[in-house]
This record gives structure tokens, C-alpha cells and sequence, in this order.
């Protein structure tokens, strides 16, 4: 498949080729249908780093954006920090023909904890991100899709799955679940299906 098949807009595909992606990978291949449904669905995808899984939601949520609002539309989670800046530069990157503003969001205490979030992509860590919402720096009436990168991951750090869990009951209840794991266990199958409450899809 190519790129144009997945029906990407035109600032998506010219970002994807000025990052000389000559093709989508697999996961992207896959994903992205599901993704770009509407009604939007949940899913679940079992995909490791260095496989693409992140452009493959990025091109999802920044084909789904609302850009004549500005109002936060996606919520996306990683386990560390470190990650979150990386998923931060490639919305930035395949963003940049675009009007998306994304941010990273800081920890209380550092920069950023007073101004309302003027983003349309906020990416962060599950505890900054459950207490901004809390605080209402981040508005959350507008969030129409959650993304769980490294769900395993999270799940094996101490308190990072039930964050998780009071973000998405903060949120509205209908919003679009993606989760991304590199493995896949009852544990995971079991908060996954609980987060999603049993519907969703599943690849790998
Ligand atoms: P990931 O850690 O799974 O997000 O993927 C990491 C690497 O895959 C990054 O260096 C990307 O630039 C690269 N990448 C993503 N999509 C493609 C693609 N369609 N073709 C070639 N490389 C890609």
C-alpha cells in the first residue's frame, strides 16, 4: 500500500515524504484503517518501538484534528517522560504542514503549570496529565481521542495503570481508546479490556 491509499491529507503526505518514508510499515498499513474509521473505534495493537507504531498514531490523530478549533482534541500518554518529549517531535515533525500545536506536558512545579493548555495535542506522562486535567489546565470537553503508548509498559510502573484509568473517567465517555504494547499478556488483554469496556479492535 502507499500512503496516498490511506487517504492521508495533502500537508500529512507531504511530511511523510519529506521524511523519506517510501512506504507505510506494516503497522501503519493496518492501524491506520482502523484509525480513521468513522464512527471512530477502539484498538488495541501489539507493535515494538522502531516499528513505525508511533507516525502510525500521529497521522491518526492529525487527520482527525478539528484545526478551526483550538481547543485540545487528543490526549496522548507514554510512561516516561523521556518518550513523551520523542512522541512530541514526531507529531512536530509530520505536524508541520499543518496548524496542529502540540505540547508536552511539564510537571508541576517547572515552566509551563499555570496557563491553560492551548494545544490541540497535549503528550505526557499519566500523572502530569491527571493533574492537569484536575486542575483544569488542560480543558477536557474537547478530547475526542486518548492514545496509551507502551501499555505494558505503564502497567509495570508503580501507580501508571490506575492513573490511566482516572484520566479516561475525567474524560467524556465516548472518546476513541488507542492503546500501543509490545507484548501482549492476560494483563495487559485484561486493563485493555476493561478501558475499552470489551469493544475494540485488536491487531498484531
Ligand atoms: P517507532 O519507534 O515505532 O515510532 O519508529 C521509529 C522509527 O521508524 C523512526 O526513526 C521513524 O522515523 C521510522 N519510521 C516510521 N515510519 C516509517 C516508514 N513508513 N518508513 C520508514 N521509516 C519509518
Amino acid at each position: 500500500k502507499t500512503f496516498e491509499e490511506l487517504k492521508l491529507s495533502e500537508p500529512l503526505l507531504k511530511a511523510v515524504y519529506s521524511s523519506k518514508f517510501a512506504k507505510p510499515s506494516r503497522i501503519q498499513e493496518y492501524a491506520l484503517p482502523y484509525l480513521l474509521r468513522d464512527p471512530p473505534e477502539h484498538l488495541i495493537a501489539q507493535s515494538q518501538s522502531g516499528t513505525g507504531k508511533t507516525a502510525a498514531f500521529a497521522l491518526a490523530v492529525l487527520s482527525r484534528l478539528n484545526y478551526l478549533d483550538e481547543s485540545t482534541q487528543a490526549l496522548v500518554l507514554a510512561p516516561t517522560r523521556e518518550l513523551a518529549r520523542q512522541i512530541v517531535n514526531v507529531f512536530k515533525e509530520l505536524g508541520k504542514y499543518t496548524d496542529a500545536k502540540i505540547c508536552e506536558a511539564i510537571p508541576e512545579g517547572t515552566q509551563q503549570s499555570a496557563p491553560l493548555v492551548k494545544s490541540h495535542i497535549v503528550v505526557g506522562t499519566p500523572g502530569t496529565i491527571s493533574n492537569m486535567l484536575k486542575r483544569k489546565n488542560i480543558v477536557k470537553d474537547k478530547v475526542r481521542v486518548l492514545v496509551l503508548d507502551e501499555a505494558d509498559h505503564m502497567l509495570d510502573l508503580q501507580g501508571l495503570g490506575d492513573q490511566s484509568n482516572q484520566i479516561r473517567r475525567l474524560l467524556l465517555p465516548d472518546i476513541q481508546v488507542v492503546m500501543f504494547s509490545a507484548t501482549w499478556n492476560d494483563k495487559v488483554l485484561k486493563y485493555a479490556t476493561n478501558f475499552m469496556h470489551g469493544k475494540f479492535n485488536r491487531i498484531h
